[in-house]
Formats: structure tokens, C-alpha cells, sequence
């Protein structure tokens, strides 16, 4: 890494500036984060226009009723996000709001992201809301259950959901994660899996486990919300709210953004995508950073978090265990 003095401002001095007067002066700050923070840790997101994982519309698998009805197919398409997503590393902007989170007490993050990379990057838990579960939390999918665990990084979560290898691979250890194939691609054949190859809950020994998402159709988990509404209240005043690789034009993520500013609260966007703006547009007192989060978050948080530090990533402990019970 080349120390950050020589590295290019990557954003107008004049609003790097009154953004950071402000944030020093700034105690109640909330962060909305989603899909575009954890684009530059190069993670597929299968949302929108051409989402498709082998032959499925990403969000026809998302449902209570895909699972039903192939919890097989629902869990290889899991399966493979989990996988992916601990190959991939947070970035510098993940570690840039933990530490925030770190210096700021009364900060609050509210991420729509499922990928855990925020918890990898060492966020404080209670200062971090995922508004739509996380693909590392298993539960049980019987309705007279509640088991959950949270940070469950084991990969495969069963033997039957490994990600199948080449044939040409001579199975040495060491060169297995370059011939793994890509079960993102319909012509990688993948087995058919039913109720006994698939994970059950260790509380009721019968419901299968599933995955710890919000699914389309499923309500946002109650106590997240709770939490939100608690902090919103607590005081008539918010500072600031930044708006950080999601454009905010959908609910609840919008309804936010509106409460933040109707409590006073300036917004700042980071967004790669100049016409991502929130669903209430700009104003003038606003400020948007645009470009990649992973590089502007560190520069304009600079004043109160200083120069970012290597984190050890709180998955690779995890990660390293199950890859040396496995050899
Ligand atoms: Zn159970």
C-alpha cells in the first residue's frame, strides 16, 4: 500500500472540505449502504436487469416458495453466494465506516447488504443494521422454530454444496480454488439435492436450515426496525445521512433518507452512478462524492478516523480452521 499523501484527492477540495467541517461538528450520523459498496470487493449481485444464476432469475430463487419448493436449488444458488462472498475481501470503504463506527458512538449503519463483508471488517455489531439478514446467519425454516446462529462461515455449510472441481484436477490441495467451475453457468452440471444432502436444524433435528436473507415477500426482520425507529426518536435532531452505492429510490430505504433530512440532516451520496440520487432528490446543503466508495469513504472520513490501518479480516480465522479440518 503507498502511504496516502501521495495518493490523488479523489474528490473536489471545496467539498471535501465543508463535508468534513461538518462531520466533525456531527454526532448523530446514519449511513444507508448497498449493493454498489461491496461492487468494488467484486461481488456479483444478481440484482436487476440480466440477474440470472445458471438458468433462474435470481429473484425467483429469493422466495419462500422457490425454497419449498426446491430447497435443493435453493441452496446451491446460497451456497455458491456464500462461497463467493469469502473469496471476496471487505474493502477499504468497509473498514473505513467500522472504524467510524469506532470514534462516533452515536453513529448508526443501515446496510441492505447481505454479504457480510461489513461484519468481516470488524463493524461494531450494535452500531450495524442489516435490514435484510445476512447470508453468514442460518435458521431454522420451520415456522415453530427459532433457531438462529449468526456468523456461520463454514464452506460448504454441508458436504453436498461444495463447489464441484474440474475432473482434470489432480486434486493436490493446493490448486483446488482455480479449477473450482463456475455453478453460475447452466452448463456446469450440478447435482439434484433433496431433504437428506441439505442442512437440518440442530434444536428441532427435523426443519431444513435456510439461509438468514430476507426474502421478496417476507416481512424486514422486526427487531432491525425496532432498533432503527429507537435511534431515530431518541433525539429531534439528525446531522447527517450518507447514501453510500444505493440509489434510495425504493422503500424503506427512501423513507430513511426522508426522515434524516425532515430531522435536519444533510445528505451526502457516494455513488458510482451520478443519476442515483434519493427518491426526494438534492438540495443544496447536500453534497455527492461520485466515484467508488472504496476510494472516497477513507478521504472524506479522514479527519475523525485518520489513516486507515490493515484489519485482519474477522473470517479468515473461521475460514483457515474449516480449510485445515478439511485437508
Ligand atoms: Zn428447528
Amino acid at each position: 500500500m503507498t502511504s496516502s499523501s501521495n495518493r490523488p484527492s479523489v474528490v473536489p477540495q471545496q467539498d471535501l472540505e465543508s463535508f468534513q467541517d461538518h462531520l466533525n461538528k456531527s454526532t448523530r450520523i446514519l449511513a444507508l449502504l448497498g449493493a454498489g459498496l461491496s461492487a468494488s470487493s467484486g461481488l456479483p449481485t444478481f440484482r436487476g436487469a440480466g440477474g440470472l444464476w445458471r438458468t433462474h432469475d435470481a429473484t425467483q430463487l429469493a422466495t419462500p416458495g422457490a425454497f419449498s419448493a426446491d430447497p435443493g436449488l435453493v441452496w446451491q444458488f446460497y451456497s455458491y453466494r456464500r462461497h463467493m462472498a469469502l473469496k471476496a475481501k471487505p474493502n477499504p470503504a468497509h473498514y473505513a465506516l467500522a472504524e467510524l463506527a469506532k470514534k462516533k458512538e452515536t453513529f448508526l449503519t443501515l446496510s441492505q447488504n447481505v454479504d457480510g463483508l461489513s461484519p468481516r471488517a470488524n463493524h461494531p455489531e450494535e452500531s450495524l443494521k442489516l435490514l435484510h439478514g445476512s447470508l453468514f446467519d442460518v435458521k431454522c425454516s420451520d415456522f415453530f422454530c427459532n433457531y438462529l446462529e449468526k456468523n456461520n462461515y463454514t464452506d460448504p455449510i454441508v458436504p453436498a454444496l461444495a463447489i464441484p472441481t474440474s475432473e482434470e484436477d489432480p486434486t493436490t490441495t493446493s490448486a483446488l480454488a482455480s479449477r473450482e467451475l463456475d455453478i453460475a453457468d447452466e452448463n456446469v452440471p450440478i447435482p439434484e439435492l433433496s431433504y437428506k444432502h441439505l442442512p437440518k436444524c440442530p434444536k428441532c433435528k427435523r426443519g431444513l436450515l435456510r439461509p438468514g436473507v430476507v426474502w421478496f415477500g417476507e416481512m424486514l426482520p422486526e427487531k432491525v426496525l425496532d432498533d432503527i425507529e429507537e435511534w431515530i426518536q431518541k433525539e429531534n435532531k439528525i446531522d447527517l445521512i450518507m447514501v453510500i452505492g444505493t440509489s434510495a429510490k425504493v422503500y424503506p430505504a427512501a423513507g430513511f433518507v426522508d426522515r434524516a433530512r425532515a430531522k435536519g440532516a444533510r445528505v451526502a451520496i457516494i455513488n458510482m452512478d451520478k443519476n442515483d440520487v434519493p427518491a426526494s432528490g438534492l438540495d443544496k446543503r447536500d453534497w455527492f462524492f461520485q466515484g467508488d466508495a472504496a476510494r472516497i469513504l477513507p478521504e472524506i472520513l479522514s479527519n475523525v478516523i485518520g489513516e486507515l490501518k490493515e484489519t485482519p479480516d474477522a473470517a479468515a480465522d473461521a475460514d483457515n480452521a474449516v480449510t485445515e479440518a478439511s485437508s
